[in-house]
């Protein structure tokens, strides 16, 4: 697994790749950006068999038989979960995770763990979590070129939009992003297939799959 955690107000940041065993890479990523190591923090290890599920498994088996790793698009459920998050204060952070099926394809370390790539987090500006292509998103610097637009002035939507088409006309590569700004606009945009994603404002609840098939739920 990979993972990457940043805090906006110093850009303060940790990252960890190819980890195994490890039940939750998020938290292993903040203490890393914390200056304090796993073992040294007790972080709970678990047996690898219990982080990989059946459907995995035969997603794993399926990608390999259709050599998906080659292509430049995104594998369906990778297993990446990233977030998000504007505090009262004005502060930003981001964390994104995978399970990287591509990684166990090919032996390779993604996006997810890359600063600027699998995500970015600035209280100047916003912060950005990302999924996808992993190959074309680090060639692109996907997050952080999301929040350059966001910093010339367009909007959250705008911005998200410009990011992914630039990389999809450039490098064929799919994706999508989560991104909110220091104003607390925010956006989940992609240009794969679908991406699950949730938001929560004001006590406002929406989340969704597909393209136009939004859900609105008020939390009060
Ligand atoms: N970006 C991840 C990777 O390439 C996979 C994904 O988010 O779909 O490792």
């Amino acid at each position: 697994m990979d993972a990457s955690i940043m805090d906006g107000r110093d850009l303060s940041a940790g990252a960890v790749s190819a980890v195994r065993c490890i039940a939750n890479p998020t938290k292993l990523a903040r203490l890393v950006m914390e200056k304090k190591f796993a073992a040294d923090m007790g972080i709970p290890e678990i047996p690898v068999e219990k982080l990989i599920t059946e459907r995995s498994k035969k997603h794993l088996e399926k990608e390999k038989l259709e050599k998906g790793a080659h292509k430049a698009d995104c594998p369906k459920n990778s297993g990446t979960v990233g977030a998000v998050a504007l505090d009262c204060k004005g502060n930003l952070a981001y964390a994104t995770s995978t399970g990287g099926i591509v990684n166990k394809m090919v032996g390779r370390v993604g996006d997810s763990p890359c600063i600027g790539a699998g995500g970015y987090a600035d209280n100047n500006v916003g912060a950005v979590s990302t999924t996808g292509h992993g190959e074309s998103i680090l060639k692109v610097n996907l997050a952080r070129l999301a929040l350059f637009h966001v910093e010339q002035g367009k909007t959250v939507d705008a911005a998200a939009e410009l990011a992914l088409n630039y990389m999809k006309s450039k490098l064929k590569g799919l994706g999508g992003l989560i991104l909110v700004s220091k104003t607390g606009d925010w956006v989940a945009k992609w240009t794969s297939a679908t991406m699950p994603w949730a938001a929560v404002k004001n006590g406002k609840l929406q989340a969704g799959i597909d393209l136009c098939d939004t859900k609105t739920m008020d939390l009060h």
